[in-house]
């Protein structure tokens, strides 16, 4: 490991480093892991390579690259792809015309404080935040279209195995109360802060990152009130508000791109 240069960064935005960063850390390292894929992995991948391409709100060249690879996919008729073939596929820029995926990762807003914290688990729930806010965005009518891939794609791939499984439970125990992109929205949210309530404390928090209730009263004043009883509650449609804002394709920075 060689130590990278500290990036300087804002802690309340999302940065397009990251996310590509996310994609190419899955689609290039975690799913290398797996020379054969078939069965419920085949049709996690495909999940989520299609809503990667209808949502991820990223340059030209990396749509183009995740276009180019979707196609690839729905043109294989067998029961099972290679791990090779799809990697051939993913860096063709003869499918895609000139477009690739950047060769490696640049961690901004998950930089961790060392090399073991953050990175790509927080890149992977910043990703997802992200699409389910632009699948909201662009008018989708499904609202378990981006979860149902997630939920997919951890389960068959997300290399943290203990992690999956306890979001497997999760999703067991409330995603079938989404039922529509704005409560999809909702969803990611509340469990994320499930995540973090659990993992306060433990051994695999950055302590310059602390697990909290997110989004703090600095961030966001108006999605915290009190109940009669001052017991702490969140102002739901607030948090809607902030959330379609603070994930939304406008508000993604630039800054750092490889
Ligand atoms: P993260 O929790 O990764 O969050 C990234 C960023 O998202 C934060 O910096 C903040 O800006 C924002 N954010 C924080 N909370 C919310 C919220 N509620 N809604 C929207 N945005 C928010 N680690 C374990 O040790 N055990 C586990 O069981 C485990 N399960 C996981 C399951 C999944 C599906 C994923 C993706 C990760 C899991 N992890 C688990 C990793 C862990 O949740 C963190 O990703 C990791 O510890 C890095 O934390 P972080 O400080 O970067 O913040």
């Amino acid at each position: 490991y060689t130590e990278e240069p500290w990036r300087s960064f804002n802690r309340s935005r999302v940065y397009m480093s990251d996310l590509e960063s996310a994609l190419h850390y899955s689609l290039r390292v975690e799913l290398s892991a797996h020379t054969t894929i078939s069965g419920d992995d085949l049709t996690a991948l495909k999940q989520y390579i299609t809503v990667l391409t209808k949502y991820f709100p990223g340059r030209p060249a990396i749509k183009g690259a995740l276009k180019a690879v979707e196609n690839w996919l729905q043109e294989q008729e067998g029961t099972e792809i290679q791990y090779s073939d799809f990697r051939k596929a993913l860096d063709s820029t003869v499918l895609s015309g000139d477009a690739v995926l950047p060769a490696g990762v640049r961690w901004v807003g998950c930089q961790g404080s060392q090399p073991q914290y953050r990175g790509y688990p927080c890149a992977v729930w910043t990703l997802f935040h992200v699409l389910t806010v632009q699948a909201k965005a662009s008018g989708s009518t499904d609202g378990l279209e981006v979860l149902r891939a997630m939920r997919a794609y951890v389960s068959s791939f997300f290399g943290c195995r203990p992690c999956a499984t306890h979001f497997e439970s999760m999703a067991q125990e409330s995603l079938s109360d989404v039922t529509s992109p704005a409560t999809a929205v909702l969803w990611l949210w509340s469990r994320h802060n499930q995540v973090n309530n659990r993992l306060a404390g433990e051994p695999s928090e950055d302590p310059h990152f602390p697990k909290i209730q997110w989004p703090t009263p600095e961030l966001c004043p108006s999605c915290h009130s009190l109940k009669n009883g001052g017991e702490h509650s969140w102002s739901k449609d607030q948090v809607l508000d902030f959330l379609y804002n603070y994930f939304s394709a406008e508000r993604i920075l630039p800054d750092y791109l490889q």
